[in-house]
Parts: C-alpha cells; sequence; structure tokens
C-alpha cells in the first residue's frame, strides 16, 4: 500500500484542482490524481476548462472579434487599417501557448500549497482507497480519509453525425481547425456551438447553426434572448431552428446533412461540421461497482446539496453530478467539499450562479427568467435599459444590446440579471453580488455607479424596475 491521504480527489479540472488547493490550504494531507495528456504528451493538469473548454475557446473568440474590429469597425471611429489580414495558425498557436501557461501554472500551484500530483487514472476501489494505474500499466493502491470525484465530462455524440478525423468534428476538434472552413456547419445552438459558430464565422466561413429545439436560448429571458438572435443573424449566422439533423454522408471532403424541419426534410453541404449537442458525465469506471455510489440514468453521481455521495467519506463535484456545466460553479462545489471535510460548516446559492456565452455582443444571466417566474406564480416587476442611450455605449460604438432586472413585486427582491451587451460578463457579477446580499433593486438604485461606465446600463435597469430611470422614458405603469 502506497502513501495515506486525508483527501485524494480524482481529476484535476477547475472542481479537482480547486478542491485540492482548498483542501491542502486547511491543512489535510491532499493529492490530485489526473490523467489528461496535453500536446507535449505529459499529464496536464486544468482538465475541460483549461485544456479545451473555457480558456482556448475564448483565445480564439478574442482573437477572432479583434480582427473584425479592425476590418469593419475601426473605419466608424476614424481608424484606418487597411489591408487587415488574419492568420489563423498563429492565433492558434497563440492559443496553445496560453493553454500551456495556465495548465503548467496549476502544476506550480500544486507545489506552492502541498499538493502531491499523482499521474495515471484513478479509480475509486473502496470508500478509504484509490488505485492508480500509471501511463505504463501499473497500478498502485492509495488510502484516504476522504475522496472526491472530480471526473468532468465528455462531448455527446448522435448516431447521425459520427466524428471523423477532421469533417466532423467535436468542440475539441473546431479548436485546432489551421483555416477557416468555407461552409461550416454546426449541430446545436447552446452556449458551445454560438462561441465556436462566432469564431469561424468572423474568420470568414458561412456558418449554419442547426437546432432541434423551436426556440432559441429557452435559459434566458426571452427579451434577451430574441434580441441576441437579432444581433448574431445581423453578422450572419444562419440559425435554423426546429431543424432535427436524422443523417450525414462524408463525401470526399464535403459533409452532406440531412435534416427535418417544418417544410419537411432537407440537405446541406459543409466543408467541415461541429457537433455541439451537449457533454455527458465521465463517470464510467472511476468506482469500482457494488461499492454504493448511485449514479443516474444520465451517468450522473447522485449527490446531496453538500455534494456527499451515497457513500460516507465520498464526494462528487462538477460537471460530473447534477446543475449547470460551468467551470465557476465546479470550483465553488470544491471549495465547499473541502470545507466541509475539514470540518466547517459550508454550502452553495445555487441560485445565484452565472452564466455567460460569449459571442459578441455577450449574452450573460444569473437567477430567474420572467418566463420562469410566472411560470412559478411570482408577481415579478421588472426594469430594462438599452445600451442604445448610454453615453459609454456610444464611445465605445457598442450601443447594442439591453440590461434588464427582474424584482419580486412585493418584496423588491432582485430574483434576476439578464444582459446583452458588450462586456455583459462581467457585469453580471453586480447581479450574482445582488443575489448572494439578497438585496431589492431599490439597493442597487440607491447605489452610485461611476460616470461613464457600461455598468450603469444595469444601475439605470434597476431604477426602472420602479419607473425610475432618469436616461430613458419610463414606461408607464398599467
Ligand atoms: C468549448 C468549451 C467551452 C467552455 N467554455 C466555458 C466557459 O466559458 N465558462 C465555463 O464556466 N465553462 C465553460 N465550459 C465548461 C467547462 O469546461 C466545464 O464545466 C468544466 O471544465 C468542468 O470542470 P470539472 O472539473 O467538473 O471537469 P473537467 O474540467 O472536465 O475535468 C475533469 C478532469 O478529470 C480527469 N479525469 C477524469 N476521470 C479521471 C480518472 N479516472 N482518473 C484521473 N483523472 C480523471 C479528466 O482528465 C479531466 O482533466 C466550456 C466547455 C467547452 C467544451
Amino acid at each position: 500500500m502506497a502513501d495515506k491521504f486525508d483527501v485524494i480527489v480524482i481529476g484535476a479540472g477547475p472542481g479537482g484542482y480547486v478542491a485540492a488547493i482548498r483542501a491542502a490550504q486547511m491543512g489535510l494531507k491532499t493529492a490530485c490524481v489526473e490523467k489528461w495528456i496535453g500536446k507535449d504528451g505529459k499529464v496536464a493538469h486544468g482538465g475541460t476548462c483549461l485544456n479545451v473548454g473555457c480558456i482556448p475557446s475564448k483565445a480564439l473568440l478574442e482573437a477572432s472579434h479583434k480582427f473584425v474590429e479592425a476590418k469593419h469597425d475601426f473605419d466608424d471611429m476614424g481608424i484606418q487599417a487597411s489591408d487587415v489580414q488574419m492568420d489563423v495558425k498563429k492565433m492558434v498557436a497563440r492559443k496553445d501557448k496560453i493553454v500551456k501557461n495556465l495548465t503548467g501554472g496549476i502544476s506550480g500551484l500544486f507545489k506552492a500549497n502541498g499538493v502531491t500530483a499523482i499521474e495515471g487514472t484513478g479509480k475509486v476501489v473502496a470508500k478509504d482507497q484509490v488505485e492508480v494505474t500509471d501511463l505504463d500499466g501499473k497500478a498502485s493502491t492509495y488510502q484516504a480519509s476522504n475522496i472526491v470525484i472530480a471526473a468532468g465530462s465528455v462531448p455527446v455524440e448522435i448516431p447521425p453525425t459520427p466524428m471523423t478525423d477532421d469533417l466532423i468534428v467535436d468542440s475539441t476538434g473546431a479548436l485546432e481547425f489551421q483555416e477557416a472552413p468555407k461552409r461550416l456547419g454546426v449541430i446545436g445552438a447552446g452556449v458551445i456551438g454560438l462561441e465556436l459558430g462566432s469564431v469561424w464565422n468572423r474568420l470568414g466561413s458561412e456558418v449554419t447553426v442547426l437546432e432541434a429545439l423551436d426556440s432559441f436560448l429557452p435559459m434566458v429571458d426571452t427579451a434577451i434572448a430574441k434580441e441576441t438572435q437579432k444581433l448574431l443573424k445581423k453578422q450572419g449566422l444562419d440559425i435554423k431552428l426546429n431543424a432535427r439533423v436524422t443523417g450525414s454522408e462524408v463525401k470526399g471532403k464535403e459533409v452532406v446533412v440531412k435534416y427535418e424541419d417544418s417544410e419537411g426534410e432537407q440537405t446541406v453541404t459543409f466543408d467541415k461540421l461541429i457537433v455541439c449537442v451537449g457533454r455527458r458525465p465521465y463517470t464510467k469506471g472511476v468506482v469500482a461497482d457494488g461499492l454504493g455510489v448511485e449514479l443516474d440514468q444520465r451517468g450522473f453521481i447522485h449527490v446531496d446539496d453538500q455534494c456527499r455521495t451515497s457513500v460516507p467519506g465520498v464526494y462528487a463535484i462538477g460537471d460530473c453530478v447534477r446543475g449547470p456545466m460551468l467551470a465557476h460553479k465546479a470550483s465553488e462545489e470544491g471549495v465547499m467539499v473541502a470545507d466541509i471535510i475539514a470540518g466547517h460548516k459550508a454550502q452553495m446559492n445555487y441560485d445565484a450562479i452565472p452564466s455567460v456565452i460569449y459571442t459578441y455582443p455577450e449574452v450573460a444571466w444569473v437567477g430567474m427568467t420572467e418566463q420562469d417566474a410566472k411560470a412559478a406564480g411570482i408577481k415579478v416587476k421588472t426594469g430594462s435599459f438599452p445600451f442604445a442611450a448610454s453615453g459609454r455605449a456610444m464611445a465605445n460604438n457598442a450601443t447594442e444590446g439591453q440590461a434588464k432586472v427582474i424584482a419580486d413585486a412585493e418584496t423588491d427582491r432582485v430574483l434576476g440579471m439578464h444582459i446583452v451587451g458588450q462586456h455583459a460578463g462581467e457585469m453580471i457579477a453586480q447581479g450574482v453580488i445582488a443575489m448572494e446580499f439578497g438585496s431589492s433593486a431599490e439597493d442597487l438604485a440607491l447605489t452610485c455607479y461611476a460616470h461613464p461606465t457600461m455598468s450603469e446600463a444595469v444601475h439605470e435597469a434597476a431604477l426602472a424596475v420602479d419607473g425610475h430611470a432618469i436616461h430613458m422614458a419610463n414606461r408607464k405603469k398599467r
């Protein structure tokens, strides 16, 4: 039997590495097992988020956005930048460099905090034992008083569009194109599909997004979703709703896709196809059979509100358990679990987890939509403010979008905030803090905001909840 630990974490994504660092900070003897192999052939920490998710996608989104700005938007501001060219290979290489820096940084943080990094595939073989099979196939067993499973998720594949080496790819493959395909198909108008579709649309691809649902971004407030759809369409994304993909055929260097919509069966030909229909928990084989750790029908590990599995001392966090598949949700669960193991009281507020779509403009939200609140029988009052009326947005050449605040009609408590606009992902933190502190819309309205800032739109939206916006005509109360 190898070393004994207070905590062994399986998986070093944003859930696992954060849990491991926090546990070590709490004075617990901690190890973290990881099996991800990076581009250099060595084990890489950081999971999906750092290697093939949040960070690399944002590196390409930022570079492609700057290209569009320089090519099309600078002129409006009196800047002539003629002959703007893109170098996709260089953009991808920059993305890879950022990934390497960050994943290497996690290894540094492990050392600095005294976390033992174990390379290999971990499996819970008893409630206090983890077996690790290293890269050479040698198995070792480690003793642990507590085990945290943070095994993450992988892309869902669908039978009509089986992956091929380079024509039909998932989100990971879509971060590796070395040039913009002429005709790009994206299956799925969710967060990842819209972000990746935006990258390649900006770099010159004709992008068609096929979405089986008949509504666009149903998790976002309807007013914000409608405006987002209009803006993305204006940018050239051809988003087809109610389009259910039924088959595909690779013909030479093209992919012919069949889908059904309200008019019957349709056929469309692409040079590349990205399948972004969601992710599934990556839990197969991570726990020995018969141990009693319950999984649901979709493979998620069953946990309570504090991420305890059905076996005492074994916890599970992040994408492999219920809740939104988001890096910050995984990390917060990691902190909570480490604190609980260290003997502290800890809990998470699942009602105040922000979501962001990093398109341009960004879409960000937290809490309830107006339609959610109404469906739950809660009487609400709302206030919206368009960026078209914001001085800073005009100065930034970013007048598209709006901020919307949803408050309880009786108590005035903020129930949700939804924003589409430049830097919406930064601004939404105000809604999260407001909800975390149980603020009222009036609390936001009475707060002094710096001028001129994009955030003033949130202030005005909060003022508008009671018909007191200053920089626009208020809606007459019925
Ligand atoms: C293209 C894309 C863009 C995204 N953008 C965002 C974004 O902008 N913001 C956001 O919040 N989220 C984003 N996400 C989602 C985000 O990446 C995930 O929610 C997050 O990574 C989940 O963290 P995790 O720690 O639960 O799992 P993961 O990050 O998936 O990490 C799990 C780790 O566990 C390891 N592992 C699994 N099984 C074992 C085992 N048996 N032994 C050893 N190691 C094991 C895996 O190798 C992996 O490294 C994006 C995802 C994608 C694909």
